[in-house]
């Protein structure tokens, strides 16, 4: 079951984590653009959406295919130059790039989510990115309102110098496999039932979350070490294999309408799931992934290797009515 659509997801995802792990080393301050809700976007996002759009298009015509990117930006005559650079990463992998057919691959992921579909972050925590941090390549597959398949690279996480490479189907666990190749172990979530012994980790940039209710809530639970933040769907790889127990995405207060997007969370949630620990949102409910490009049902994330997940819903409605007194 699946198994064409992993492979050739895997081998567009490893393919992307290593165009854009060259990128982010080679990167200059002109290879960034700003898009209308402010936030960045960089030529590694144009490039990977394009590289994997291809692999998608070739193999799976017709399925709809919801990406973060669009090339509106790229189209625009002032950005030339940042269009020529993603064209030349794009051809060493794939010589027949040209410039057209790269503007269709990008928009090949301006698809409405209907039925069973694609959803790709070609950069996800393109803010880590640009430090030099943690990002990653998610992909996954919904149908029936569910993540089917996910699909998360980690260029830089792990030992392996091409960086971790994820991979979950329903039903069927959760497995990891070095970017360089190799044998695929499979992932299993902590076992730790000791709150004082747990590691909790949040998102890096502060307006993306609550840090000083989450700060709070790992205090109540006498968790001894401080909260570590990193950028992107890497926390839910971290969560998935043990190396920590709890993922916690609050809604910042100054954003209160803001709704998590669909791509940010359909690989992670997966592959956390399939290694044995649980995701819901912040209310206890599970992401419901009919609701659009975004998961207009949900309040927030809570992922967690299982055994601390109700424990971590009850501080958090705990903290959320004191504060309301
Ligand atoms: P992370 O590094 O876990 O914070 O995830 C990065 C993602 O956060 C980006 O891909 C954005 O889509 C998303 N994001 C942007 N603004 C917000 C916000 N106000 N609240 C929650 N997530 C956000
Ligand atoms: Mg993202």
């Amino acid at each position: 079951m699946l198994q064409k659509e992993k492979e050739i997801g895997l081998k567009a995802v490893r393919a992307a984590m290593a165009m854009t792990a060259e990128i982010q080393n080679e990167m200059t301050g002109g290879d960034t653009l700003t898009k209308s809700d402010r936030s960045p976007v960089t030529i590694a996002d144009f490039a990977s959406q394009a590289l994997v759009c291809k692999a998608l298009g070739d193999h799976f015509p017709g399925m709809p295919i919801v990406g973060e990117e669009d090339s509106h930006s790229l189209r625009q005559p002032e950005n030339r130059e940042v269009f020529a650079k993603v064209a030349h990463y794009l051809r060493q992998y794939d010589p027949a790039m040209e410039e057209g057919l790269i503007l269709d691959l990008i928009d090949m992921g301006g698809d409405e989510p209907d039925g069973r579909f694609w959803t790709l972050d070609p950069i996800d925590g393109t803010k880590g990115f640009l430090r030099g941090e943690q990002f990653a390549i998610a992909l996954a597959l919904v149908g029936d309102g569910r993540v089917q398949l996910g699909i998360l690279g980690c260029p830089n996480l792990g030992a392996d110098p091409g960086g971790t490479l994820f991979w979950a189907i329903r039903g069927r666990g959760c497995w990891r496999v070095a970017a360089g190749g190799g044998i695929a172990d499979p992932v299993r979530a902590s076992a730790k039932t000791d709150t004082t012994q747990m590691r909790f980790v949040e998102s890096y940039e502060s307006s993306h979350s609550d840090k000083d209710t989450q700060l709070a809530i790992s205090q109540r639970l006498l968790i001894s070490r401080p909260p570590e933040q990193m950028d992107s769907q890497v926390k839910y790889g971290i969560v998935a294999s043990g190396q920590a127990e709890i993922y916690l995405r609050i809604p910042n207060p100054a954003t209160p309408d803001y709704r998590e997007k669909i791509w940010d969370h359909a690989a992670g949630s997966l592959i956390v799931e399939e290694a044995g620990g649980r995701v819901s949102d912040v209310d206890g409910n599970q992401l419901d992934f009919r609701t659009g490009k975004t998961l207009a049902r949900n309040r927030g994330i809570l992922a967690t290797n299982g055994v601390v997940h109700d424990r971590v819903l009850k501080t958090i409605a705990e903290l959320a009515a004191r504060q309301k007194k």
